[in-house]
């Protein structure tokens, strides 16, 4: 039987709240899901205090991980796809221009994404069909020198596929397969490659041990920056 209850630990000016389920197993498990929720799993004669103090002292993982999938994560505002409003793209900001047209069209010129169409309603799909084209081109072209740099490591994808995710920016198959959200486009340059190398670094390591971090600092040093700053730019 399981019995779940709810706690939490203060760690500096962090609060970690928790789901404690107490099984018969022999040691205390942690797991921190994608929505950064948190659940542990401790021996059916685990004092209470005695698990706090263990989440106390595991609060660094736990919150590295929560952070981790925050990233990961986009929480882009709603747009309505209207003449006037802001839209990203490679990191700088486009107002959004639209014509009646006969011919439908989407370009970019100066400060604006140019949308012609004959339907105003189909706005978003155009500007969405225009994303996806350039982020095939542009990811591909920023990955290229990175995916020569890991056959030292004798590791390659497999394939590289773009697309639309809800939870997050890119992710790697056992088989090498590598996929990145097309959502990324609207981010500058180093976030798109801090993703990339990311994902390049799972081909060697399948998880995030230290060794993959450590990987990972030693091809990108500065990833801790991009990472942040994707996640200011697309929140
Ligand atoms: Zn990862």
């Amino acid at each position: 039987m399981k019995i779940a209850s709810e706690q939490k630990v203060q760690f500096g000016s962090k609060e970690i709240v928790f789901e404690l389920f107490y099984e018969a197993r022999k040691s205390l498990g942690i797991t921190v899901h994608p929505d950064r929720s948190v659940t542990v799993r401790a021996p059916l004669d685990t004092p209470v205090a005695r698990v706090l103090e263990v989440i106390r002292k595991r609060s660094p993982w736990i919150l590295k991980q929560q952070s981790y999938f925050l990233s990961f994560e986009p929480l882009t505002p709603a747009r309505k796809y209207l003449s006037g409003e802001t839209h990203l793209y490679l990191g700088r900001q486009y107002r959004l221009k639209i014509f009646d047209a006969t011919q439908e069209k989407v370009t970019l010129k100066g400060g604006f994404i140019e949308v012609h169409t004959r339907n105003r309603s189909k706005t978003k799909e155009l500007v969405w069909e225009w994303y996806k084209k350039h982020a095939e081109l542009k990811f591909r072209e920023i990955a290229a020198p990175w995916i020569l740099r890991f056959k030292r490591y004798g590791v390659e994808p497999s394939q590289f596929v773009v697309k639309q995710m809800d939870m997050r920016w890119g992710s790697c198959t056992p088989k090498g397969k590598i996929i990145l959200n097309t959502e990324l486009i609207k981010a500058p340059k180093g976030c798109i490659e801090y993703v990339i190398v990311h994902e390049l670094c799972h081909l060697v390591h399948h998880n995030h041990s230290a060794a993959f971090f450590e990987l990972q600092t030693k091809e990108m040093a500065d990833w801790v920056k991009w990472k942040e700053r994707l996640e200011r730019v697309l929140a």
